[in-house]
């Protein structure tokens, strides 16, 4: 059961269309260049990488692991600039030196111009970044 609720099956059997939830729910995440994240983490996975979860995904899968954030996106997470991603990024590898780092939590391209700008970020520092796209 979610927070409104309403199980997953009972959300799954409703249906939705991706791409106007896609719209919809960038709207509750992102504003002028930044977007929601509730957690900057380092993982195990990749051997060692610098992750940033984003809040808010278009689908709502089954199986989801971070089901409250995507269908409550309004009541998580904060709102970050690209550059505000990249520097916790890059604090995360400095401190764990690790050489790659991910955006991950919900759906990376859901913001796509925020992600774009933080992987140029990224890119500049010469880590490898990784969207986690439909995780
Ligand atoms: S794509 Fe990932 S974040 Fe989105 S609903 Fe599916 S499992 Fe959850």
């Amino acid at each position: 059961m979610n927070s409104s609720g309403k199980s997953k099956g009972e959300i799954a059997a409703k249906g939705f269309d991706p791409v106007t939830r896609a719209e919809e729910v960038a709207k509750i995440v992102s504003r002028e260049d930044q977007r929601k994240y509730y957690r900057f983490r380092s993982a195990r996975f990749y051997g060692g990488i610098a992750t940033a979860d984003c809040v808010g995904c278009c689908l709502q899968c089954l199986f989801c692991w971070s089901w409250p954030q995507v269908v409550k996106p309004d009541r998580f997470g904060h709102f970050y600039s690209p550059h505000d991603v990249a520097g916790r990024l890059g604090a995360i590898l400095r401190k764990k030196q690790f050489r790659r780092v991910r955006v991950s939590g919900n759906e990376p391209t859901v913001a796509w111009h925020h992600l774009v700008k933080v992987i140029e970020l990224l890119r500049k520092c010469r880590f490898l970044p990784k969207p986690a796209t439909h995780s």
